[in-house]
């Protein structure tokens, strides 16, 4: 098979992103285009005359598409012949795919044009929430139960509902096919297996307005974990309940790592500031970048878009410390390791750790003359003064 890679290689930044884009958005008019098609096809029933007994064959054998792909494109199609206007968001891109599969059943001649703006632009997640405005469920109750033990290699069959539409959909081949919107649901998906059934996904689901269900597969040990905590607890959590005890153990948890992330404390210790020619980051300076920087990485685009990461942070120095950059509040910032390593690149050109030391030293004995020389005898001695130092994390570069 031949690759369309090559077009592309030559192409600057600059026109690569302009093009991807473009090529975005034919990609979203030709996926509107095929499920308009797609609802006039059903209509007529065309797939009983090729051969297939439902139009979810029909895209699977005759298009190819994979079963996620098939279930949604039936479904928006479905839903865009009761509510064209859903054409015209997939087109332009305001509203995704999933949002209109997970939207649809709920869509009313009253409803869909609210729904669908308020759609727009939100993620799978933020849709659930949504809908768990628009329809709260109920608590569900708490509940701990033993699972069957792995079954030897075999085939299985399980709900769509259980295997999601995000799911890995490439090794189950379909047993029965859809015949209506309300049996698309409920169909059953054959899943050849070499070694046991699929593991249980993590879910978290919105019920209602600030609730959520959370379910999650547990080991032995954990297990024996919670039965210990529920006994400790007897006297504050009487019935054990595991969400309660779930919030006590995460309230705990997130209060050691922001001790160990940002060096969060009630009681700060006494410290001397920056050790000039340490990489060390002083636990004032983690604090108090943290707090500026609200915990999310600071770089910017040129367009002006800020990095939403929260996950994977570093703290990143303006000017390189390989540069003689210092430790210190101004200099130091809060990066996503992606984007740390991308400044890295930008600073010191494709990354080889030999060149950046090398420049480094250069640039560190340029800048600070015999200081280098002598700073890592000031910084055992400040560490000797300060064994807390000791305790704070290295700088990845
Ligand atoms: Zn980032």
């Amino acid at each position: 098979m031949s690759t369309n890679r090559a077009p592309f290689d030559h192409l600057s930044d600059a026109d690569l992103l302009r093009e991807v884009p473009r090529l975005a958005a034919c990609e979203r008019h030709a996926t509107a285009s095929l499920i308009a098609s797609l609802a006039v096809l059903d209509t007529r029933q065309l797939y009983l005359g090729e051969g297939f007994s439902s139009l979810f064959g029909y895209c699977c054998e005759c298009l190819h598409l994979s079963e996620a792909a098939a279930y949604d494109r039936i479904t928006a199609a479905r839903a865009a012949r009761r509510f064209p206007v859903i054409l015209e968001h997939l087109t332009e891109g305001t509203v995704t795919l999933t949002a209109i599969r997970l939207l649809a059943p709920h869509l009313t001649e009253e409803n869909h044009a609210g729904l669908l703006a308020k759609a727009q632009y939100r993620t799978k997640r933020e849709v659930e929430e949504l809908l768990a405005q628009l329809h709260p469920q109920p608590d569900v109750p708490a509940s701990v139960r033993k699972l069957p033990a792995p079954a030897p290699p075999r085939d299985v069959s399980l709900s769509t509902t259980a295997a999601r539409a995000d799911a890995p959909p490439e090794r189950t081949t379909l047993q029965s096919e859809a015949r209506s919107p309300t049996t698309l649901p409920t169909e059953t998906l054959r899943v050849p297996l070499a070694a046991g059934p699929p593991p249980r996904r993590a879910e978290v689901a919105p019920l209602a307005p600030a609730r959520y269900k959370v379910s999650f597969t547990i080991d032995a040990e954990t297990y024996a974990k919670l039965r210990e905590a529920q006994d400790l607890l007897r006297h504050a959590i009487p019935d054990g309940d595991p969400a309660a005890i779930y919030d006590r153990a995460l309230t705990a948890l997130l209060a050691q790592l922001a001790k160990t992330k940002h060096a969060a404390t009630e009681r700060p210790r006494w410290s001397d500031g920056p050790v000039p020619g340490s990489r060390r980051i002083p636990a004032e300076v983690q604090r108090a970048v943290w707090a500026r920087d609200g915990g999310q990485c600071t770089f910017v685009s040129p367009s002006g878009r800020r990095c939403a990461q929260r996950g994977f942070l570093e703290y990143h120095h303006a000017m390189p410390f390989a540069l003689g950059g210092e430790a210190s509040v101004e200099n130091v910032c809060l990066r996503c390791k992606p984007h740390n390593t991308y400044q890295a690149a930008r600073d010191f050109g494709p990354w080889d750790r030999r060149h950046v030391q090398d420049r480094g030293r250069a640039a560190r004995s340029q800048h600070d003359g015999t200081r280098a020389s002598t700073s890592s005898q000031t910084n055992h001695e400040r560490r000797r003064a300060h064994p807390a130092c000791e305790d704070e994390p290295r700088l990845r570069r």
